[in-house]
């Protein structure tokens, strides 16, 4: 599985530590920036696929920082969740304004923090319809999240079983790698391309005992195509 890149920008050292590693427990990679300075430069390298935002940073406050990313055309669609010490309601009105997804008050739990960043990153990410698709003895099923392959289950991580889902419901077309990123992974997800040949090797090995993996077809030069002829 694709592990999300969550960029934490926190001046205080001692409380972006925690978040680092409360974003590490959680199975997310952490990366780090104390100023706007630092978290332009981690945009840069390392497009993150969220930004936890400090209301209270040196030079840029969080705020000013928000309206900058949504300003700029490559950083305008990244969620954000802004931190800060204070709870009062007009603050949260100018961070929510400011252009921030959601807003969260220190201190938090841990717990807490990390169901909005689920939350959020959810809402960022494509919407699988609920019915079952089939082709040719295959039969995926997104309410149950499983596969059957002429009645035996195939077991996929949740990148492949996206991955499936897409090519069922799209098939006998060809799609490129970069279709591919923007259809499964969705558009703010930023993933180099060789990660496609990756899950799709995971896929066809998955499919292999079944012998379906003759479903996902290479297509020399173009990309990939699920066909049943
Ligand atoms: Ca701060």
């Amino acid at each position: 599985m694709i592990k999300a890149k969550i960029l934490i920008v926190e001046d205080e050292p001692a409380i972006q530590e925690l978040l680092a590693f409360n974003v590490m427990q959680a199975g997310f990679h952490a990366l780090r920036a104390e100023d706007a300075d630092s978290a332009w430069q981690q945009i840069r390298s390392n497009f993150p696929d969220l930004i936890l935002l400090d209301w209270m940073l040196p030079n840029t406050s969080g705020v000013v920082l928000a309206k900058q990313f949504r300003a700029d055309a490559r950083t305008k669609d990244i969620p954000i969740i802004m931190l800060t010490a204070r709870g009062d309601e007009r603050d949260k009105i100018l961070g929510l304004e400011s252009g921030a997804d959601d807003y969260i008050t220190k201190p938090f739990s841990p717990r807490e923090l990390m169901a909005r960043i689920r939350a959020v990153l959810r809402r960022h990410i494509p919407v699988m319809p609920e019915e079952t698709v089939a082709a040719d003895g295959l039969e995926l099923s997104p309410a149950s999240h499983r596969v059957m392959a002429n009645g035996t289950a195939v077991e996929l991580g949740p990148t492949e079983f996206r991955l499936l889902h897409f090519f069922m419901t799209h098939a006998e077309r060809v799609y490129s790698r970069t279709q591919l990123l923007d259809q499964v992974w969705g558009t703010q997800v930023f993933v180099e391309e060789r990660t496609v040949d990756v899950h799709i090797r995971r896929l066809r090995a998955a499919l292999e005992p079944t012998e379906m993996d003759r479903l996902i077809q290479t297509v020399r030069g173009s990309g990939y195509r699920f066909s049943t002829t």
